[in-house]
């Protein structure tokens, strides 16, 4: 027993140099990929209601590896987080978003927009407001066409910083949003102070609000919480078409999720635009 203890600790220590060799591989892989070109974005359709058109799309990125399999977003920003490396794939996904929508328009494709979600450290980073610059000369797309997504958790995490960088991204003319709405701690209050245009209802909210009054309730009071103070909602993880029925009952302004189309690649995506609710 004594010795199967000492081999339990020598097994936990093992596993502990393992966890961390798979970090510091996966760190090194991400720099390749980044220098290689391996990163790919995926668009997912905003459905406005009661209209029914796209109006825009999120770009949500993957990582592309050379033997042909995708990896979700999940299992990689987290640690291009940590590491910083979430500057420079930040500002890929970016300037890349930028350069898909300017296609798109090149290709006649209406007033769609494009939203990007940003990361703490993009947004506390002080060369952001100069990157975005860049990427709306080099694609000449109207700021009110570009927004970006900030998720409530980091919206809150430093409020007097964070305020004067939306203030900064505001003034040229971005579209703001908070991401998955709900899930963190805003004040009513300080949601007041930010320099936000829409909500992005979470999709714990959305997901039974069919079956669950709590639910329910949350959606009906963000929307109408929102609406009174001059911001749109958007749902994320729409699934059905009871939820949409649902949603579009409350007055929510756009839907976003599996029932209208899963983050699909750029051709599709456009395939979309062309054949699908839109034009
Ligand atoms: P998010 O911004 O909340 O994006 C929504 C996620 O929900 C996406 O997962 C999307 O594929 C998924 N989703 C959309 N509709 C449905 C639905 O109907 N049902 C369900 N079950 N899921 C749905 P994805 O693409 O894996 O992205 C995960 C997260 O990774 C994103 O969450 C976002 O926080 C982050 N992320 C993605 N791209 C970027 C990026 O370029 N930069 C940064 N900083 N973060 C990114
Ligand atoms: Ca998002
Ligand atoms: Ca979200
Ligand atoms: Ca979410």
């Amino acid at each position: 027993a004594k010795s199967a203890g000492r081999d339990g600790y020598r097994f936990f220590d093992a596993a502990m140099t393992e966890a961390a060799d798979e970090r510091l591989r996966l760190e090194a892989d991400l720099r390749q990929a980044l220098k290689r070109g391996e990163f790919v974005l995926h668009f997912q359709p905003k459905i406005a209601s009661p209209s029914k058109r796209v109006v825009g799309f999120e770009a949500l990125i993957r990582w592309l590896r050379p033997d042909g399999t995708l990896i979700a977003p999940g299992r990689f920003i987290p640690l291009a987080e940590e590491t910083g490396l979430i500057g420079a794939i930040g500002e890929w996904a970016m300037h890349t978003a930028c350069q898909t929508l300017r296609r798109w328009r090149e290709a006649g494709l209406c007033n769609l927009s494009m939203s990007v979600n940003l990361s703490a450290r993009q947004l506390r980073n002080p060369a952001l407001i100069v990157q975005v610059k860049r990427a709306l000369a080099e694609s000449g797309i109207p700021p009110g066409l570009l927004e970006f997504e900030i998720t409530e958790s980091v919206a809150m995490e430093d409020p007097s910083r964070t305020i004067g960088s939306l203030r900064a991204l505001k003034a040229l003319g971005l579209v703001l949003s908070i991401d998955d709405f709900g899930t963190g701690y805003s004040s009513l209050a300080y949601l007041k102070l930010l320099p936000i245009d829409r909500l992005k209802l979470d999709r714990t909210f959305v997901t039974d609000i069919e079956t669950d009054p709590n639910d329910a309730a949350i959606c009906a009071a963000t929307i109408r919480l929102a609406h009174t103070l001059g911001l749109s909602v958007v749902a994320e993880g729409v699934e059905t078409q009871a939820q949409a029925a649902y949603l579009a009952g409350l007055e929510c302004d756009e839907m976003q999720g599996y029932y209208y189309a899963r983050p699909l690649p750029e051709a599709e995506a456009r395939h979309f635009i062309v054949h699908g609710l839109n034009c």
